[in-house]
């Protein structure tokens, strides 16, 4: 599943083969894309540059048109060289965009719409994000107010839910949620205001730094996989990887307790947790 990590790293490979390029053709499936190429044709635009906010991907064409799209489940960017074999399924084919010799290709993206400046700002999906983990002005002194500005207005707000919430810290997914949670010592299950000020500290921080690591530069192909190789223990050995997440019925690698797992929010999104490291407070 797609978290920003993955989304940062979609749109720093998607900068680099066609950012300053200009575009030579494009396809897509998706009429509502169809329609704007029809009206602003994209042909003959340059790709000015492309940037993750959040789980969003937007790429900004010369002459004030943008391409917004998010990957939800199943979506994702790949490069080819022109003419290249896809790795993916032709009928998952939704948009390409061609610059001479290179061509992005986005499989199965469910949510792909242009906009102006303008609209992008009224847009409710991008203008209305909080604060971007991976984004240059994240701070956090910052994330840990908004965190406790959100906590102010829903004190009974489980914590678990609160970090999927991209109005509120923009970029952190499900398997961050429980992997930062676990490192900051907090139960995800606890209302926000009973967690203090240094517990928000902690989770802005290690927010921060293991989306950060996930996001460090590695040699790889022109395609970046969601399932790979996330990491939040310093391990990079298979199986090692991750403190919780998907780990219930395990040993904590801390304390050698039970690691649970439950439904958690409105979307049922499976939580992870150490019940020894992580005691809920009420
Ligand atoms: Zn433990």
């Amino acid at each position: 599943m797609p978290e920003g990590d993955s989304i940062f790293r979609t749109a720093r490979l998607l900068n680099r083969a066609l950012g300053d390029r200009v575009v030579t053709r494009i396809k897509t499936s998706l009429a509502p894309l169809a329609r704007v190429n029809d009206d602003a044709p994209l042909v003959g635009r340059t790709v000015e540059r492309v940037e993750a906010r959040g789980k969003w991907c937007l790429i900004f064409f010369s002459g004030d048109l943008i391409l917004l799209t998010h990957m939800r489940m199943s979506g994702s960017w790949h490069i080819y060289k022109t003419g290249e074999r896809w790795q993916a399924p032709r009928s998952a084919m939704r948009v390409v965009i061609t610059c001479g010799e290179v061509q992005a290709v986005g499989f199965n993206i469910p949510v792909a719409e242009f906009h102006t400046a303008q609209s992008l700002d009224r847009s409710e999906h991008v203008s209305q994000l909080g604060l971007d983990v991976l984004g240059g002005t994240f701070d956090i002194d910052k994330a840990t107010r908004a965190l406790r500005e959100f906590g102010r207005v829903h004190p009974d707000a489980e914590i678990g839910n609160v970090l999927l919430n991209q109005h509120v810290i923009a970029g952190i997914g499900n398997i961050y949620k429980s992997e930062i949670l676990f490192a900051a010592q907090v139960n995800p299950f606890r209302p926000v205001r009973t967690i203090s000020d240094r517990e928000l500290e902690s989770i802005s921080e290690i927010a921060q730094r293991f989306m950060q690591s996930n996001v460090a530069e590695g040699k790889g192909p022109g395609i970046v996989t969601y399932s790979g190789a996330r990491h939040t223990t310093g391990a990079m050995n298979r199986g090692a990887r991750l403190w919780v997440y998907r780990r219930q019925g395990l040993e904590c690698r801390r304390c050698g307790a039970i690691i649970e797992m439950r439904r958690q929010g409105t979307g049922a999104r499976s939580t992870y947790w150490c019940p020894s490291c992580q005691p809920y407070i009420g």
